[in-house]
């Protein structure tokens, strides 16, 4: 039988909740153990697909198509574990299955309430992740912060967890902050009392991760201590790392949270834990050179918007012994009158993300064809590998309408549109491509160089794609085709002709990079980028 740990948070947000439940993971993965994650996001939606990145960060994509909360992207780069659309829970999907529920009259008449109803609809989404056959510790963490209306529920499954289960069987970790205040005082009261409101809900914690800037005082850590009745040994010292997020399982190892975890859980004793993460963080250390990325994109001000793709680049740098910096520059600034080469100066290459809507489109144009023009290294990913497409069109074939049916529904040369079949459709709304499939290489090409094979398997999360009727023009143009779909109907990816390296994906090479296992791309990108340095 699985044991279970909740990761709960307290005093506010932006804790880092998600890096902390995927470092915890990694170090029980590391012991041997096989360990299952959730997170549960108390908001009414039923997936992320339909949130705002500028409010809710990136919308991560699983293997099966699920459009998930960007935490599913923090396990999936600390842990090793599948993630799918089960490992991603919200209060919409809850409450749209007992709805469905109840109007079939499963309920024979009862009172339909949130608990037993909600909760044990809570519980069985979270059993059937940790009933799977071998799994040791299925991980749960319940988004938002402890005090929060939304996140009762959840709190309350998680209580009845004990009940059913037997205390011994369950774990509570919960995240907290030590602020400093006016004369650089460290603060333990908000955790106090932050402890304290899950104890009203029933729930004692085990393991504290107190969050502070400095390595966490002796004196205060028997001073939480003292306050919540946690031992002292599990008030863990959370500080800010100096490295990068993946030292965080290093600085939770050093404190024996994996003892203390398996012997409080009474787990089957395994090998000590290999420090998986040390090679990774030492050679980080010891990088000399920096690659510097401009990121043309439309969602620039949220760090969190694009986070799978900044930690991609950071592992793909690591694996050249780089550092890369970002330079994050919003498309819509990129104006007619703006000075392209002023904007990328000290650039070493550019890459444009993803996105939807056709805000900041002109001026992504504008820099695609900077880059292009300037043999910068490029790295064009879905809507980046589009406007490659568009740009190509425009400067090189003479379509100066060429378009997206995205951004201008009535363009003249829509060298981006629906398929046929969606057209057709689109009352229905169009479809997207959503999560893994495959793409066949073309050989002699930068990106088959990149991947090493001619066949790879990568997520997608788009609606619109290259138009068929334009893809022998701009290949006679000079644009190459080098990745397709299996069937060859669709365009998966591009590069330019006579240029260091410019290469765009329809695909999203970043959800799958792995700080010890980059993205073959990113690291590729990067690589360019450091040449051209050089
Ligand atoms: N908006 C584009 C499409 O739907 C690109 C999507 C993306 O970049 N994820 O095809």
């Amino acid at each position: 039988m699985s044991k279970y740990i909740f990761v709960t948070g307290g005093v506010c947000s932006g804790l880092g909740k998600g890096v902390a439940s995927g470092s915890i993971a990694s170090l029980l993965e590391s012991r041997g153990y096989a360990v299952r994650m959730i997170k549960i996001d108390p908001y009414l939606n039923v997936d992320a697909g339909t949130m705002n990145p500028f409010q809710h960060g990136e919308v991560y994509v699983t293997d099966d198509g699920a459009e998930t909360d960007l935490d599913l992207g923090n396990y999936s780069r600390f842990t090793t574990g599948p993630l799918g659309r089960d490992n991603s829970v919200t209060t919409g999907q809850i409450y749209q299955a007992v709805i469905t529920k109840e109007r079939e009259g499963r309920f024979l008449g009862k009172t339909v309430q949130v608990i037993p109803h909600i909760t044990d609809e809570i519980k069985a989404r979270i059993f059937k992740v940790g009933e799977q056959p071998g799994v040791d510790v299925t991980m749960v963490e319940v988004g938002g912060t402890v005090g929060d209306i939304e996140s009762i529920p959840f709190l309350e499954a998680a209580r009845q967890f004990i009940h059913d289960i037997g205390r011994q069987n369950v774990l509570f970790v919960h995240l907290t902050l030590v602020p400093i205040v006016y004369m650089g005082e460290p603060k333990t009261k908000p955790t106090q009392h932050s402890v304290r409101e899950l104890l009203e809900i029933g729930i004692q914690p085990d393991v504290l991760l107190v969050r502070c800037r400095n390595p966490l005082e002796d004196e205060l850590r028997r001073k939480i201590s003292l306050f919540t009745n946690v031992d002292r040994e599990a008030v863990l010292s959370a500080h800010d790392v100096r490295t990068t997020i993946y030292e965080i399982p290093i600085v939770y190892a050093e404190q024996k949270l994996d003892e203390i975890i398996v012997r409080r859980l009474g787990l089957p004793p395994k090998g000590p834990a290999r420090d998986g993460w040390r090679a990774f963080v030492d050679r980080f250390a010891a990088a000399k050179r920096t690659a510097k990325v401009a990121i043309v994109g439309k969602y620039t001000d949220l760090h969190d918007s694009y986070i799978s793709i900044f930690e991609a680049l950071l592992h793909g740098a690591v694996a050249n012994d780089a550092r890369v910096e970002l330079v994050k520059v919003e498309g819509e600034d990129l104006e007619e009158a703006t000075d392209l080469a002023k904007v990328f100066a000290g650039c070493d290459g550019m890459l444009v993300p993803g996105g939807f809507g056709s805000r900041g489109i002109e001026g992504m144009v504008r820099a695609v064809r900077f880059a292009r023009e300037s043999k910068l290294p490029f790295f064009g990913i879905c809507l980046g590998m589009q406007i490659m497409v568009i740009e190509y069109a425009r400067s090189v074939l003479g379509l100066a309408e060429a378009n997206s049916t995205e951004f201008a529904p009535d363009a003249k040369d829509p060298v981006i549109s629906l398929l046929e079949e969606q057209v057709d459709v689109k009352n229905y709304g169009g479809t997207m491509r959503l999560g893994r499939g495959d793409s066949h290489l073309a050989s002699g090409t930068r990106i088959a160089a990149a991947y090493g094979r001619r066949l790879v398997s990568e997520r997608h999360r788009h609606r619109y794609e290259v138009s068929n009727r334009y893809r022998k023009r701009l290949e006679e143009a000079g644009l190459v085709v080098s990745g397709v779909t299996a069937d060859e109907s669709l365009v998966e990816a591009v590069e330019w002709p006579d240029h260091p390296w410019g290469v765009g994906v329809q695909f999203h090479p970043e959800f799958t990079s792995r700080p010890i296992a980059a993205g073959p791309l990113f690291a590729a990108f990067i690589e360019a980028c450091l040449a051209r340095k050089r």
